[in-house]
């Protein structure tokens, strides 16, 4: 028989074992979009021979388009596909997508053809996080019950499976690749995502009615070949995305478009709505504003940060060697796995006691985090000796400080989408989550760009003063977002009524 939604919601205990199954399912996930992420650069500079500069242009363009492909996931899974559909589509074009570079990289003569491959490879796997990302986390809201205050806490565990898959990714596959061959680390890439996906079709079962397509279970009135048409559209899409990345052009244009395009939908679909739920999705477009001003400074840790990391910083942290890039790359989801989930058992105490702050405080506390960071990576600049290189223990400790920025925002945010949308809803808000990130990553590289020395033969020392000037930058305008989002708060507070 299968399982109710009041059964699955109604669970005891601080987690429900459907989580469990989507934690897996999004650590695979992550692990192979992440080990890819972490090839990305190196691939381009080191094999298709690209300047430092394009290759990050390139990088940006890329992870915007990740994350803008999220909200037309979102979009059809809501209409269309339901999210599990949508969740195996995903996952079938990411296998691909791997199994592309997998096989075709390496065995092409010349650097166009190796391109060619790399850029295909890359389409279909923007598409497929674009089905698989933002759906899997509005599953893990769909197990709660609307007030459940163990929500959040459940958001918070499952980011830190997003960050263990993170950090596994990030670190093996550049390494295999460096170390073996590219091929075997983009293969490796596609074994992890089979694996993702054979989780979630095994336990799928266990979900009861989430994530049913609204077509199948009666609750739109669409029509079967809808979502053949959406299979066959998003196949035909990934000719268009290659030519897009390719041309980072091509990428500020779309960028320009699809924001402006989401909101004139949004306001759309808000017409069928009552005032309540109007109010409650204006509160979300304030979270999603603030979360694009959070990413662009947090995701200096692709950009920028790594730089800083390659040329001014030593090796060691309490007399024992690492590299200070590994560091960049892989500490923040250490310190995340490791506090992700006794910051989820704090809200759940303090919520116990009625003093958990709310999510508009909690961004606000994420941000002052975010500005303690920053103050931190401008300080290296006290500890520098005089051939520019700075403190990697500082460095990591500015680390630290940022991952509680991290969340107080990043699983909160993804917890309060899933409150404050109306269920037809759901996809598509969480879309638009994700769509703040694209811009965040394209804004952050924009940021990062202009921290950079105008010197070309800039010495060490200089570098690290204009990176580090560029840090207290973003520190005080990381403490006035903070400031202004606890003082409109009883605002924020009211649209969302009886959300907390
Ligand atoms: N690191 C998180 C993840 O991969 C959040 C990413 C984001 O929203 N920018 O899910």
């Amino acid at each position: 028989m299968q399982t109710t939604l009041e059964e699955i919601q109604d669970f005891k205990g601080k987690y429900p074992k459907q989580l469990w199954y989507l934690f897996f399912s999004e650590m695979w996930e992550r692990f192979c979009f992440y080990g890819m992420r972490g090839m990305l650069t190196v691939f381009m500079v080191s094999q298709l021979m690209m300047k430092e500069d394009v290759a990050n242009l390139q990088y940006g363009a890329t992870q915007a388009f990740v994350y803008a492909f999220t909200f037309i996931g979102g979009l059809f899974a809501d209409k269309i596909l339901g999210f599990r559909k949508s969740l195996f589509w995903g996952g079938l074009l990411m296998i691909t997508g791997s199994c592309i570079l997998a096989f075709g990289l390496g065995k092409a003569q010349t650097v166009e053809l190796n391109s060619f491959w790399f850029f295909l490879g890359l389409s279909f796997t923007i598409v497929g996080t674009g089905f698989f990302k933002p759906n899997i986390s509005t599953m893990v809201g769909a197990l709660y019950h609307e007030n459940d205050s163990r929500r959040d806490a459940g958001f918070s565990l499952f980011y830190a499976g997003i960050n263990i898959g993170a950090l596994l990714g990030g670190y093996a596959c550049v390494t295999i690749a460096k170390n073996y061959s590219w091929n075997l680390a983009f293969g490796l890439a596609a074994i992890v995502m089979t694996i993702s996906l054979i989780t979630f079709v095994f336990t799928q079962r266990k979900m009861g009615p989430i994530g049913l397509s609204p077509i199948e279970s009666g609750k739109s009135n669409g029509k079967k070949w809808y979502e053949y048409a959406t299979y066959l559209g998003s196949l035909a899409i990934i000719p268009v995305i290659m030519v897009m990345v390719a041309k980072t052009e091509y990428t500020d244009w779309f960028m320009y478009i699809i924001g402006p395009c989401t909101l004139i939908y949004l306001f759309y679909e808000m017409r069928k709505y009552n005032a309540v739920e109007k109010k409650k999705l204006l509160a979300a477009l304030v979270f999603i504003v603030f979360s694009i001003l959070f990413w662009a400074f947090f995701e200096q840790s692709g950009g920028s940060l790594n730089l800083f990391a390659s040329n001014n910083l030593n090796d060691t942290i309490m007399g024992m060697h690492f590299d200070p890039n590994g560091i960049n790359n892989s500490s923040n989801s250490l310190f995340v796995i490791i506090f992700a989930p006794l910051l989820g058992l704090l809200w759940v105490w303090l919520s116990k006691r009625n003093s958990e702050p709310n999510t508009i405080i909690k961004f606000g506390l994420g941000f002052i985090f975010l500005a303690l960071a920053f103050y931190t990576f401008y300080a290296t600049r006290f500890f520098a000796g005089s051939d520019g290189k700075t403190s990697l223990e500082i460095f990591t400790m500015a680390y630290f400080i940022i991952t509680f920025g991290e969340l107080c925002l990043s699983p909160i945010g993804l917890s309060i989408m899933t409150k404050l949308s109306p269920q037809p809803l759901q996809g598509v808000m969480m879309g638009m989550w994700f769509l703040a990130s694209a811009y965040g990553q394209y804004v952050a590289g924009i940021l990062g760009a202009g921290m950079v020395s105008p010197n070309e033969n800039a010495s060490l020392t200089e570098k690290l003063m204009s990176y580090t000037d560029g840090y207290q930058q973003l520190a005080i305008y990381a403490v006035i977002s903070g400031v202004v989002l606890i003082a409109i708060s009883p605002l924020v507070k009211k649209l969302m009524g009886d959300v907390k």
